[in-house]
């Protein structure tokens, strides 16, 4: 199953994908990721890469698509993966239409107060990074890192108006990114709209739409 996972920052992403990975066996890949990854290593593309960062500017959609042709094509990807961060534009996605087949998109669809109230929650440490939440992931004591007793302290720009404008241009950028992939039938909402809602009731939920467009392609 070849999925895209949609969501804005703060949905929980990255918490979905690495649990979906485990049940289906299939490569969780973060474009994200994999470009800190290329610079990493130092690679031609690489280097490119980092010349563009280096003087602000965005990564060409030519590079991106490259980089993950490569890795799409790559063995792991044989049964299926979850795609995160790309596309984000209609530009991207048929970019991406060009180098691979797309079974499903998972549109992870947070109200903004829903993830207002968990990142302007957030506390990290400051030693190891571990991030924790006041509301639904408390340390033991507060304040203090459960794994490494380090102090906790929250990002200067985890408060409510900064949270809202990254989610103004998160959902400007998208929406037609959206309906794109509604009239080609391949989106699936999830809706998530309570911060106490476990992980679980949302992955069954995802499992679910999965389990039924694999009963419709084989038909
Ligand atoms: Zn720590």
């Amino acid at each position: 199953m070849r999925i895209v996972l949609l969501g804005p920052p703060g949905a929980g992403k990255g918490t979905y994908a690495s649990r979906l990975t485990m049940i289906l066996g299939v490569p969780h890949i973060s474009t994200g990721d994999m470009v800190r990854e290329e610079i990493k290593a130092e690679t031609e593309l690489g280097k490119a890469i980092k010349g563009y960062s280096d003087k602000g500017e965005l990564v060409p959609d030519k590079i991106i698509t490259k980089l993950l042709a490569k890795r799409l094509g790559g063995p792991d990807s044989e049964r299926g993966f979850i795609l995160d961060g790309f596309p984000r534009t209609i530009k991207q996605a048929e970019a991406l239409n060009r180098i691979s087949r797309i079974d499903l998109v998972i549109n992870l669809n947070v109200p903004d107060e829903v993830i207002i109230q968990r990142l302007s929650n957030r506390l990290v440490c400051r030693k190891c990074g571990v991030i924790y939440n006041k509301l639904t992931l408390k340390p033991k004591r507060d304040g203090v890192c459960d794994k490494c007793g380090g102090a906790l302290y929250q990002r200067e720009d985890d408060t409510p108006e900064v949270i809202q404008d990254r989610l103004d241009v998160y959902r400007k950028k998208t929406e037609l990114l959206i309906d794109y992939y509604k009239e080609k039938n391949l989106l699936r909402n999830v809706r998530c709209d309570d911060l106490m809602i476990p992980p679980e009731v949302i992955i069954e939920k995802i499992m679910m739409i999965i389990s039924s467009v694999q009963d419709t392609s084989r038909a």
